[in-house]
């Protein structure tokens, strides 16, 4: 807890070798086949991936991991010296109780029994319960009595793009092919909280949620205020989509009597830089779109069709508008001519197919590439990704009003539980502990690395990949600022995942706190007997 490891940063790697040292701490280091730090390729901090590996009498193998990054403290405001000092902040209960929310009641309900501070419970506990497992079963591989082998692995990167897992990914199979492992899944020991007040439940988790980033480029016509009819705003287009996709329920995802938040966007802009009376003529946005079973095509096949309707409704509307007011202001003319506007919603992967056959695919992938590279250095990804379909759009000399939606980094694919051993275990644990309350749910719902250890079968990422403007085939030449995933190494690697980890209250928030008695007591002990049970024949 008294290392800060805000993501991305230096302290990641201090956190990391700290791990290691409390795995081989007194004398164990000996015990591991194999422990030590596996650098991330080209990370511009220089962190790495702490392992350690036990290799047991079975090549049946089970992997814990857990990441040892955080978020910024800068929420902690006046308390923020001690937000990596747990005992400064119990100092200072009397304050934090006034700033966070739902703190007094928590402290009534287990008094004496919390821990506070930046990562205490996303998830440095999860972590330390995973070490003092891990240990444990150490001392048993060096005593000759470790029925099954054990990876740990402790990751940087969680909380901003999941570098370390992404790299963890490689690690795994390179080992299993190194040893002959048969893995039976992973567990994660990241943050459990109760879903209502007063819940009594500790939960434990055997799928996760997954999310994507639509993003749309609203293209509407330029025109003078003083005659909007000759153009379309193209804001109002995107706030006539806004208000259709936005907090909207249908959109969710419901499985088993589990529902996705709905879609909210994280960003909304016109594209003007500066103040004239010209109408905005284009637009874009993004929405973040958590799933459960939605695959990126089914999703973008469906908000094709939504922003089809809702750009002919808005269309009609302003036509009828538009009729209106040529009347009114008695233009003959004008009114004889007039004339329904009519618009087209495309996908990225579709505008490049239809610029490609008139421009030819070189040609096309050179304008891209000459655009790319005009680019600054850190500009954000969603941006690029902006500038390309812009670029792009330019390129077919197509008017507007249009839609062209694509999709934007990062990708979380959402898992589902699939029927495993492990699974069948955590379940069975579950089940002969009546007195702690233990329920088995579906969907982890916040976004985790849980999301990178495996991809449903039958998912079809082509969508997913055509429509990002920046996205990297793995193994080709690597442009600054481009997006890619080792997609077909996490199909290939494959595990069943659980969410095993420690119950607290307020992540990423300044009340974030661990309940001590659960987190550093039950909770190594659930861990040590699913690995136990898992051990047996
Ligand atoms: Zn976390």
């Amino acid at each position: 807890m008294g290392i800060r490891s805000v993501s991305p940063g230096e302290g990641e790697l201090l956190v990391a070798e700290e791990v290691l040292h409390l795995l081989r701490a007194g004398g164990l280091e000996s015990a591991y086949t194999a422990s030590g730090l596996d650098p991330l390729i080209g990370d511009p901090y220089g962190r790495q991936n702490t392992y350690a590996f036990l290799r047991g009498h079975s090549s049946r193998t089970i992997v814990l991991f857990g990441h040892i990054d955080t978020v910024d403290t800068a929420d902690y405001g006046p308390l923020e010296p001690w937000a990596n000092d747990p005992e400064g902040l119990a100092a200072r209960l009397d304050i934090l109780v006034k700033l966070a929310p739902g703190l007094a009641e928590d402290l009534a309900a287990h008094p004496g029994d919390w821990m506070f501070g930046r990562g205490v419970s996303d998830m440095k506990s999860g972590v330390a319960a995973t070490i003092a497992v891990v240990r444990r079963l150490a001392q048993m591989a060096r005593e000759g009595n470790l029925p099954l082998s054990v990876v740990l692995l402790a990751t940087p990167d969680e909380e901003n793009e999941s570098a370390g897992i992404l790299q963890a990914v490689h690690f795994l199979l390179r080992l299993r092919e190194q040893y002959g492992l048969q893995y039976l899944g992973a567990i994660n020991t990241d943050y459990t909280t109760a879903r209502y007040p007063g819940d009594q439940h500790r939960y434990i988790y055997t799928s996760t949620i997954g999310k994507l980033l639509p993003s749309f480029l609203v293209i509407g016509r330029e025109a003078h205020v003083g005659d909007p009819f000759a153009g379309v705003d193209a804001n109002l287009l995107a706030a006539e989509l806004i208000r259709d996709l936005s907090m909207n329920d249908e959109l969710c995802d419901v499985v088993r009597g589990q529902i996705t938040p709905p879609p909210v966007t994280l960003h909304a802009t016109d594209l003007k830089t500066h103040y004239d009376v010209q109408l905005p003529f284009m637009a874009y946005f993004y929405l973040n779109v958590l799933t459960f079973s939605t695959g990126p095509g089914e999703l973008l096949a469906r908000l094709r069709q939504r922003a089809q309707e809702v750009l002919e409704h808005t269309l009609r509307r302003i036509d009828a508008a538009e009729r209106r007011w040529v009347r009114t202001s008695g233009d003959p003319v004008r009114q004889e001519r007039l004339e329904p506007c009519s618009g087209i919603v495309l996908t990225y992967a579709g505008l490049y197919a239809e610029v490609g056959q008139q421009l030819g695919e070189k040609a096309v992938d050179a304008e891209l590439a000459s655009a790319w590279e005009s680019f600054p250095g850190g500009l954000d990804a969603r941006e690029r990704c902006l500038h390309l379909v812009r670029r792009l759009w330019t390129l077919s000399g197509k008017q507007g009003p249009a839609l062209v939606i694509y999709y934007a980094p990062p990708y979380y694919p959402h898992v589902a539980a699939t029927p495993s051993l492990l699974h069948d275990i955590v379940t069975e644990i579950a089940l002969s502990h009546p007195e702690l309350h233990l329920e088995v749910r579906e969907y982890y719902s916040f976004i985790s690395d849980m999301s990178y250890l495996r991809l449903d079968p039958g998912i079809d990422l082509t969508p997913l990949t055509a429509n990002i403007p920046t996205w990297q085939e793995p193994g080709t030449a690597v442009r600054p600022g481009s997006y890619t995933l080792p997609l077909a190494a996490i199909q290939e690697l494959d595990l069943p995942v659980v969410n095993l980890g420690p119950y607290g209250a307020g992540v990423h928030q300044l009340g974030e706190r661990a309940l001590i008695s659960y987190s550093f007591g039950i909770l190594p002990q659930l861990l040590y007997e699913v690995i136990e049970r898992l051990g047996k024949p």
